[in-house]
């Protein structure tokens, strides 16, 4: 297949995103069972409310995200795979809506009911840079009932060659009921909860929230002395004229738990949606095993060390 056929066309070229995809998803219902069969398995899987100091996180059992939880990302298991973002890999039933050179394509393997897949038309590696713009832009597009998020390469994304945003529902969300921001201050705040260390941004302008997100990723750079992007999860969401945006700057992909021995083991691979209070165990057997105190030692230990985290916020402000 090329996107040639897996693109919707023609499309009303009036139709605003949300309703576009609001169409795109209850066609793809008809015309493809596998999706349709993972967005109704959600309906059944456990699910349960942690709390700690008055915020809280949902823990699922979602054993449809198995292959993304388990997702080898090395380079040699990468390589000898095939890319499931490129149309030729793609099932014949699957179709997307164009975003400028991304294509936006229901997941038939969601953690909540509107989750899109959105890579770009070209097999690239995952790098943020040089699409912070756009994704600022797709947040805008999309509406304040979605929010954009974008898993580095080794925090997350299960296709590290191959560059993808992801968009979801904004409401189910934990972390966005949380008061994020404590003014109207245009400089990043440091917001802390459930153990999670992570970095706010607001602004009613574009480019000027594009500058201080590329600016703070310079810095964590230098600051976590990586030779590649430096280990990261970023959202982003448009809501009543301004951009939120919030960064996760990590300190590892996968907690200790993770590859611990049964019965210690946790099937759980932090990425953006984990990060913003869904945390997904993959191997439902693992799900009475995580309380409050469980989840915040994982945000804790995943999420960049005190001292490093003050040194970029007090180098950005
Ligand atoms: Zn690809």
């Amino acid at each position: 297949m090329s996107w040639d056929s897996v693109l919707l066309n023609p499309w009303p070229s009036d139709a605003n995103l949300p309703s576009a995809i609001d169409q795109l998803f209850s066609s793809q219902r008809e015309d493809w069972e596998t999706f349709r069969q993972g967005v109704d398995a959600l309906s059944s899987i456990r699910a349960k409310t942690l709390t700690h100091d008055g915020t809280r996180v949902v823990v699922q059992a979602n054993p449809g995200r198995c292959k993304s939880t388990h997702a080898k990302t090395d380079a040699e298991s990468v390589a000898t795979r095939k890319c499931f973002l490129c149309p030729d890999n793609m099932p014949p039933q699957e179709r997307g809506i164009a975003f400028g050179e991304l294509v936006i394509l229901p997941n038939p393997y969601p953690i909540l009911r509107r989750h899109c897949t959105i890579p770009d038309r070209e097999h690239r590696p995952q790098q943020l840079a040089g699409h912070v713009g756009t994704m600022l832009e797709l947040a805008n597009k999309i509406g304040p009932d979605m929010l954009v998020f974008y898993n580095g390469p080794r925090c997350g994304a299960s296709a590290p060659d191959h560059f993808h945003f992801q968009a979801c529902d904004a409401g189910s969300i934990p972390l966005f009921a949380e008061p994020l921001l404590t003014d109207s201050s245009t400089q990043p705040f440091a917001h802390e909860s459930f153990g999670r260390r992570m970095l706010v941004f607001t602004d009613a302008n574009a480019s000027a929230i594009q500058e201080k997100i590329e600016r703070a990723v310079a810095v964590l750079k230098e600051i976590t002395a990586s030779d590649e992007e430096p280990m990261l999860n970023l959202t982003a969401r448009y809501r009543d004229g301004r951009y939120l945006v919030v960064l996760f700057p990590r300190a590892a992909h996968r907690p200790a738990c993770y590859f611990s021995q049964e019965p210690e083991r946790l099937a759980i691979s932090p990425a953006t949606l984990e990060m913003s209070g869904v945390l997904v165990v993959a191997e439902p057997e693992h799900f009475d095993r995580v309380d409050a105190e469980t989840a915040r030692n994982i945000y804790l230990e995943v999420s960049l060390d005190p001292s490093q985290f003050s040194q970029l916020l007090s180098r950005l402000r």
